[in-house]
């Protein structure tokens, strides 16, 4: 194992930090703190797993002008309507794992495989910091080869330029490289339970086990590590009872952002043989519930609308999501000639600042970058 020392509290240099110095005095003058990130805890809902099913079971009609309106009061009041952006770069597609919805799964040779080098990283980043974008999610698909070491450099590296804020979604690994890579500055692991039950996700994701994935997002919670975890909302054989339990899941798990997504088939992938896309409706009632069970959640943004060729980036499932309660979207950093190689799910539309401020404008939210 490596030695790394936690990034030191103080003041960071590097290209983040000008951006984040120029937030700080705007907001002294305005009279104001700056804002900390959201609290999990604040006041929510307690619903069962019963009353989830019942509201996934409304007629839309009711839950449009119930439900998903409070979700949206909700986030107004607890949050001030936030809209959240942050930079994105799927970095690595190179993957170990076979599971049946992904495009980039290990047996997918229909796609071009790329690993970036942590130069070519750090520089998207710094250009994205001159834009004024002080967050970073950086994903892969699990490939040892990138070097677990590189990785946990990789996150000090942005810590020490002034990242106000670490998310990393890189595979399954052991608690004590979760501890490292906290050390190295790591302010959020996203681990996806995909779905809560045991059968399904084996047969899905055969190349781990539901108990694994489970031991794997406890080591996190244990580590004091915030976690963000989901689902996978309407692939074939999902029913609404099934959905419920992931939601309550989400809520046991204390998420601190529900990376959800509906499910949208992906070329050369067996599960796209069974069945074509989820329901739009079930993301956005899923949007909505999670919001008032969990007000300070982060929640992902970036949906599909109906027309599925718009990939997450579509104003219209952009816009419904919002509405639902809904907060965070991505920058993505990724080079034009690679977007369509890094393709967990496909139609991938890159989206940049411009379109989050387009959407920040449309629909009235406050950004926070
Ligand atoms: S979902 Fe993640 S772990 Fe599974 S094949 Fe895709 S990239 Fe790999």
């Amino acid at each position: 194992m490596k030695e790394t020392g936690r990034v030191p509290a103080g003041t960071p240099s590097g290209f983040f930090t000008a951006v984040l110095a120029r937030r700080k005095t705007t907001e002294r003058r305005a009279g104001r703190a700056p804002r900390k990130g959201a609290d999990v805890k604040k006041a929510y809902r307690a619903l069962s797993r019963t009353e989830i099913l019942e509201y996934l079971e409304e007629p839309w009609e009711s839950f449009h002008t119930g439900l998903l309106q409070e979700a949206k009061e909700t986030h107004r009041r607890e949050n001030g309507d936030r809209l959240i952006a942050s930079a994105m770069l799927g970095f690595d597609n190179i993957c170990r794992n076979q599971c049946l919805y992904c495009g980039m799964r290990a047996g997918n040779v229909a796609i071009p495989r790329y690993r970036m080098e942590p130069e070519e990283i750090l520089s998207l980043f710094s250009a994205a910091a001159k834009t004024g974008l002080t967050r970073a999610f950086l994903i892969s698909g699990e490939d040892p080869k990138f070097g677990f070491d590189r990785l946990c450099r990789l996150v000090s590296d942005l810590k020490r330029n002034g990242a106000a804020h670490v998310s990393l979604a890189c595979g399954e690994f052991e608690k004590a490289q979760f501890a490292e890579l906290r050390a190295a500055g790591a302010d959020e692991y996203v681990l996806k339970f995909e779905m809560a039950q045991e059968e399904v996700f084996n047969r899905l994701n055969p190349s781990t086990d539901f108990r694994r994935r489970m031991r794997a997002i406890e080591s996190i919670r244990e580590l004091g590590i915030p976690l963000a975890s989901g689902d996978i909302v309407g692939y074939p054989g999902q029913t609404l009872s099934m959905l419920a339990e992931d939601i309550d899941r989400m809520r046991e798990l204390e998420i601190s952002w529900a990376p959800v997504i509906p499910y949208m088939p992906a070329a050369n992938t067996p599960l796209a043989a069974e069945g074509g896309p989820g329901n739009v409706e079930w993301i956005w009632r899923t949007i909505a519930l999670l919001r008032v069970m969990m007000p300070g959640v982060r929640i992902t943004a970036g949906q599909p609308g109906r027309d599925l060729r718009e990939g997450l980036a579509g104003r219209e499932g952009n816009l419904a999501a919002l509405a639902a309660g809904a907060d965070l979207l991505f920058a993505d950093l990724l080079p034009a000639s690679r977007a369509a190689d890094f393709r967990v799910v496909d139609n991938r539309i890159l989206a940049g600042l411009d379109h989050i401020r387009e959407i920040a404008r449309e629909s009235g939210m406050r950004l926070v970058l």
